[in-house]
């Protein structure tokens, strides 16, 4: 029966796969604002199809745009009649999505233990969860695995809680609440295992998980993550249905209640950045506000997704600057700069609002909003050549960096009580 099952998901899943052939990623330059316009009519063109990677916003950022084979044509002849300049940064994406998937890891790895994982592949849902298993597995006095919440599909949210002692302020660190963003799921398994690791051996860390707990969230968005794997690589949302409209799926981070409804949301089921019907009506999202708001002492918050390599902190639906702008600002560049020296990887710092876009119902607003000071969020590698599409040999050096950045802002919390 088991078989039976797992055949006609196999057969079902073949059929649905969405495929890519053909489709380009362009790389856009607006040089004035009245293009960034002009990029902003062309996202509202919904039979375009067109998938914005980042959005058109200001001209310090480029836009990176995914175009469907039938919307080529039409889309580089209105760059080119508005003279908007751009370069083709992938030739055919299913080319890259194909190596990508023939990389990864189809070996049966139940017998690993955490410390011959394979954390330089990327994952599907079931790997990942056994290797937050072997981690628990083989620090059982450290780390225990909670449930945290069900997805809309009824997939568990797994946190790690790194302990050394009850009743313990905390930081939370979360990815892959964009479930395409797989880098961002890879990079936090291995840091749940190097944190393990270095307890006891890293005196940085030792001290930190001497006075704190850190809860990890590896993967925030589990049924876009399989979704990811099994029908559209370009998946970004969640995948609850929504009452009178075909589309599926929310943007779980324009879902939290912070300025929610404001700009930088969409109001549209069908978009990317659907903001839902109401705050915290995605189920993943209300699911960690519930956990924040009942532990009560989370003093550090940090979420990770990709890509553009940034360190951003609050606030992204509003352009006014956090009330401790100066510290944050401080940190974020002590955090990026211990980043940076281990590849020389660079990231920009500073808030949503002035880096990248305005964009409201996002967490580390409202962790920031419910009195969590320190709350951060990581756009991951790269700058656009792979995007979504990072390859699998960056996903080390990407954990190494990032672990960096971490411990950074970690220590800054355990040194500033609040
Ligand atoms: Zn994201």
């Amino acid at each position: 029966m088991r078989l039976l099952l797992l055949l006609s998901a196999l057969v079902a899943g073949t059929i649905a796969v969405k495929t890519f052939v053909g489709h380009q990623v362009l790389r856009i330059k607006a040089s004035n604002d009245d293009q960034i316009k002009e990029l902003q009519a062309l996202e509202g063109l919904t039979h375009l199809e067109l998938d914005f990677w980042t959005e058109p916003a200001n001209i310090d950022n480029p836009v990176d745009v995914r175009v469907p084979f039938h919307s080529l044509q039409s889309v580089k002849s209105y760059l080119e009649f508005n003279n908007i300049e751009y370069s083709i940064m992938i030739n055919d994406l299913q080319t890259v999505i194909d190596s990508e998937k023939q990389e990864m890891e189809t070996d049966n790895i139940k017998e690993r233990n955490s410390a011959t994982f394979n954390y330089a592949t990327y994952h599907t849902l079931d790997n990942l969860f056994k290797g937050l298993d072997a981690i628990v597995l083989d620090f059982k006095s450290l780390v225990t695995k909670q449930q945290i919440g069900t997805s809309t599909e009824g997939r568990p949210l797994y946190v790690l809680k790194f302990s050394t002692g009850a009743s313990r302020p905390a930081i939370w660190i979360d990815a892959g609440i964009h479930s395409r963003e797989w880098i961002t799921q890879a990079t936090a398994l291995w840091v749940g295992y190097k944190l393990a690791t270095d307890y006891g051996k890293d005196a940085s860390i030792t001290s930190l998980l001497n006075k704190f707990d850190v809860y990890l969230l590896v993967v925030t968005n589990p049924d876009g993550y399989v979704y990811s794997h099994t029908a559209d690589r370009m998946w970004r949302k969640t995948r609850a249905p929504n009452s009178g409209s075909r589309c599926i799926g929310v943007d779980p981070n324009r879902n939290w209640n912070a300025g929610f409804g404001g700009p930088g949301a969409s109001s549209d089921p069908c978009s990317d950045s659907y903001r839902g019907p109401s705050a915290e009506s995605a189920v993943e999202v209300k699911n960690i506000a519930n956990f924040i708001r009942s532990h009560g002492k989370i003093k550090g918050f940090v979420s990770i997704h990709s890509y553009s390599q940034l360190l951003l902190f609050p606030y992204g639906y509003k352009c006014t600057n956090p009330a401790h702008y100066t510290e944050l600002n401080t940190v974020g560049r002590s955090a990026a700069a211990a980043l940076s020296s281990l590849y020389g990887t660079q990231y920009k710092v500073g808030t949503i609002c002035s880096t990248i876009y305005q964009a409201s119902g996002g967490s580390i607003d409202w962790t920031y909003d419910i009195g969590i000071k320190y709350s951060f969020a990581f756009e991951l590698r790269d700058t656009g050549r792979y995007g979504f599409l990072l390859p699998a040999t960056q996903i080390l050096p990407t954990a190494q960096e990032t672990y960096l950045g971490l411990k950074k802002i970690m220590e800054h919390v355990r040194d500033n009580p609040y």
